[in-house]
Parts: structure tokens; sequence; C-alpha cells
């Protein structure tokens, strides 16, 4: 496989929203670091790899708030959420708030063979456990600092993700998230669920901000289908931020169509997603290409 029409996206969360455990600038050397190696196997081994092995590369990241350095909800205890979608055979599978495993994507990536798809909670880790994945916590210092500082890291998200396009046309988007910070043990985000991620063969989506409002939009899976009926990523886009907006909703996303456009938006200004892209052409992060980008 060539690398002639290969594109992947990734982000690391929504801007001011992240939380203070990271400047702008690691934030950005953490994105393009993950960008190359997962660009080269999104190449070679086609749009699926390519998602999981940034997504992976970001949840090993401490100042990404996804598998280690995920932030801590409200009883000290980090419980994370992902998912992972294809256009090959359409399946959506994740696991929703997970404790104790390093890569949440891969348990997510692992119960596409199952008979079911999503699994939560102590009944997720034991799954994970049965399929090998050992014990790992996922708290660092940094994360148990601004989690005592509880009345500054609230209502702050964070979360990672890529969507990715092959040489096939086959399009992959996933989502990792340790969640907003300090919410009620058990809330389920958006991140495992087809409002935060979403893929077929239309185009792929994955979000971060606020999950309540994710979810109140349908935003990933609504892109999705709108690009389905043909209808350009830059008016679906423009739309649902403009509706988004006009409900106060605080959120982002990436996005790849069919035809290999990116788009990267936000609902307000102050939320700007911290984002990296690589096609044949492009290079681009969010230092670069403005926030909100049409490719
Ligand atoms: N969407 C995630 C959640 O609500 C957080 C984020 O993307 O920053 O759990």
């Amino acid at each position: 496989m060539g690398n002639g029409s290969c594109k992947l996206i990734i982000h690391g969360g929504a801007g001011r929203l992240e939380g203070k455990v990271a400047t702008k600038e690691q934030y950005r050397l953490g994105l393009c670091e993950a960008l190359g190696p997962a660009y080269e196997t999104l190449c070679e081994k086609g749009a699926r790899a390519g998602v999981m092995h940034a997504i992976r590369l970001l949840e090993s990241d401490p100042i990404f708030n996804a598998g280690t350095g995920s932030k801590l909800q409200r009883d000290g205890r980090v419980r994370m959420s992902a998912a992972l979608m294809d256009s090959e055979d359409a399946v959506f599978s994740g696991v929703i708030n997970i404790y104790d495993v390093e890569h949440p994507i891969e348990v997510a990536h692992s119960l596409r063979d199952e008979s079911h798809h999503v699994l939560s909670g102590s009944e997720a880790t034991e799954y994970a456990r049965r399929k090998g994945f050992g014990f790992h916590d996922p708290i660092t210092m940094a994360r148990f600092i601004e989690y005592r500082k509880a009345l500054r890291s609230r209502e702050k998200f964070g979360t990672v993700g890529a969507v990715a396009v092959d040489e096939k046309g086959i399009v992959a988007a996933g989502t990792s998230t340790g969640g907003v910070g300090h919410e009620i043990p058990g809330r389920v985000s958006d991140s495992a669920s087809v409002a935060g991620t979403f893929a077929d063969s239309a185009g792929g989506v994955s979000c971060t901000g606020k999950g309540e409002h994710i979810i109140n939009q349908a935003v990933a899976a609504q892109v999705v289908s709108r690009l389905r009926d043909n209808i350009p990523l830059k008016r679906i886009l423009t739309e649902l931020m403009k509706e988004g907006a006009s409900r106060k909703h605080e959120f982002g996303l990436i996005s790849l169509d069919r035809n290999g456009k990116f788009g990267v938006r936000s609902t307000r200004r102050s939320i700007s997603v911290l984002y990296a892209l690589k096609d044949s052409q492009h290079e681009l992060n969010f230092t670069d290409g403005g926030r909100n980008l049409i490719l």
C-alpha cells in the first residue's frame, strides 16, 4: 500500500478546557510525535491500524486526558472510556468507565470480535483481564494534584481521538477519554457512544468537549448520516456548530469525509480543538492550521 491517498487527523482534546498539566507547546509536540508513526502505520496497514496506533501513543502520553494521565473522578478514581469504528465492517465497539488498564482503546478493539461490543465498569475491566490486559494504574502525580485542587479542575475536559482514511477508502475513527474530571462516579461520557465516535464509508468523526452536549446533538452520528446524504462537510459542520452555539453547547470535533476532506470545528471561539493532520501534501497542527479548518 502506498501513501498517495492516506489521510490522518488526530486530536488531543478541547484547547483551554484541557486543564493545566501541560503547555500549548507540549500538547503540540505530543500530537506531532504521535502523528508521524501513526501515519506510517495507516499507509502500511490501513485505517483501523492507523487510528489504533495514534490513540495508543496518545494514551501513553501523560499530558493527555486518556489512558495514563486521565482525570480523576469525584471519588478520586480514574474511569476511562474508549471506542472504535470503521467502515470495513461497520462495527462500533467500546468500553465505558473501565479502570486499571493501560490502553482502553485496545480493550475496545478486542470487543469487536465478541457477540456484544460495548462493556462497562467492573465487567469491562474483568473482560480485559480475561483477555490478558494487565493491571496498570493510570493516575499521574500531575492529575492527582489537579484533582486536589478540585475547584480549578471542575468543568475542564480532555480526550484524544483519531480519524483516518486509507488507500482503499476505508474510514476509521476512535476516541479515548478520562472524562471531564470530578464527575459523579458512573457518569457515562459521549466518547464510547455513537455521538462521540462514528465512522462509515461516508466519513468519520471523533468529538471532544462536554459529553452531555455532544450526546444532546448526537454529533458524530449526525455528521456522518448527513455526509451519506451527500451534504458537503463544510455545510454540515457550520450548521451543527451554529446549533450548538445557540444552545450554549461546548464541544469540538475532528472529521474526514469519503473524499478525504478534513474538518475541524468547535461551537465556541474559546474551545479550539488541539489537532494535527497529515496526508501526502499537508502536515498541519492547531498552531498553524487555524481554529475552523476545512481542507
Ligand atoms: N467528551 C469527554 C467527556 O465528556 C471529555 C472531552 O472530550 O474532553 O467525557
